[in-house]
């Protein structure tokens, strides 16, 4: 491919020099579980998203999953989640033993749609749990109003949402809890699995630190049946360069949505709409194409790499097969899926390569 979906490999190579100093300190520090590096990083986090806490732990699923057990998320109980999304956030749902119920979202911005979600909740529903998906902010000033008039949580999962701001302030903050994952091709990523929740609730706080940690705040007592889920502070050192680069990374990416969005206007493609109270990470740059197939085979061969975020919607995978949703009745998410196709937009994609693909798009869609 002469665009690659992603360049990880650059991106590592741009910080090399600050990375490999802040493994050897981690490394020298004694402390491979935990410490100074996991503390260090998790204040920096929590106010770089204007939260009072940050716990880091293992991973993303984690960071979603103990965060609804925190919340006391159990068996028959129901948590509302967009029709659109990734799997990990329904999976979250059913590793607390609960029920995702999944509501269509608003087709213009792929997030959940807070009109719709009123006439989903049953006496059983315990959270609502918006996703920020491909770095777009939900809309969570209404969502955060019904939650509070029906006495549920705002959990959101905003691990495509590093840095994104919802009128005027970063993610981070705003729900009871929100979920993040550091996957390494996310926009603030470690080299291998991390993730983390903010808050600015102490006792939630604590608590999902203690479920991560074999449900033990205090050594060899256990509360609570906990999980092994612990930020690793290798890990921690490197994700503490790597945020102080998040902020120009993510100028990058906004730079390189407002050309797409300059070159391709008139071409026959759906393009981002971005409210204007929304300030996106641009995790992804996401197109809606009628022939988006044609359109991505057509890329491939210009050697431009794509990737459909995400092709099966959740009710159609096998793994959901048990909620017994039959195609046809989540329509927008079926639509979504049928019609989203991701282009490049990392921050080390160059001038040059924008310029391909934009010229490859319009030569592929057709319009004007
Ligand atoms: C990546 C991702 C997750 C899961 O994170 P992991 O760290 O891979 O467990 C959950 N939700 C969304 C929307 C994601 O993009």
């Amino acid at each position: 491919m002469s665009v690659p979906f992603l360049d990880l490999g650059t991106a590592t190579a741009e910080l090399r020099g600050e990375i490999d100093a802040a493994v050897t300190r981690a490394v020298g520090s004694g402390w491979y579980v935990g410490g100074p590096e996991c503390a260090a990083f998790e204040e920096a986090f929590a106010a770089h998203c204007g939260a009072a806490h940050a716990v880091g732990l293992a991973n993303g699923l984690d960071a979603l999953h103990l965060a609804l057990r925190a919340m006391e998320v159990g068996e028959g109980d129901e948590v509302i989640v967009a029709s659109n999304g990734y799997i990990a956030t329904l999976l979250a749902v059913s590793m607390a033993g609960a029920v995702p119920v999944l509501v269509e979202p608003d087709p213009a911005t792929h997030n959940l749609d807070p009109a719709r979600v009123e006439a989903a909740i049953t006496p059983r529903t315990k959270v609502i749990l918006p996703t920020h998906l491909y770095g777009q902010p939900a809309d969570l000033d209404p969502l955060l109003a019904i939650a509070r008039k029906h006495g549920l949580r705002l959990l959101e999962d905003a691990a495509q949402a590093h840095g994104a701001a919802y009128k005027g302030r970063r993610v981070g903050g705003h729900g009871d809890v929100v979920a993040w994952s550091f996957y390494p091709s996310k926009n603030l990523g470690a080299l291998g699995d991390a993730g983390a929740v903010t808050t600015n609730d102490p006792a939630l706080a604590e608590r999902i630190r203690t479920l991560g940690n074999y449900g033990s705040h205090k050594r060899y007592v256990n509360e609570v049946r906990g999980v092994n889920s612990r930020l690793d502070p290798i890990q921690a050192a490197v994700l503490g360069v790597k945020l102080a680069h998040l902020e120009e990374w993510n100028a990058r990416r906004a730079r390189t949505a407002a050309r797409y969005c300059e070159g391709l206007a008139g071409c026959d493609l759906v393009l981002p709409h971005v409210p204007d109270w929304a300030d996106p990470a641009w995790h992804l740059f996401v197109v809606r194409s009628a022939n988006r197939d044609a359109l991505q085979a057509a890329l491939a061969d210009k050697g431009v790499q794509t990737i459909i975020h995400y092709p099966i919607p959740p009710h159609l995978q096998g793994a959901y097969a048990d909620l017994g949703i039959a195609r046809g009745r989540l329509p927008i998410a079926e639509q979504l899926a049928d019609e989203v196709l991701s282009l490049p937009i990392g921050p080390h994609l160059s001038d040059s390569d924008v310029d391909t693909v934009i010229a490859a798009v319009r030569d592929a869609a057709g319009g004007r």
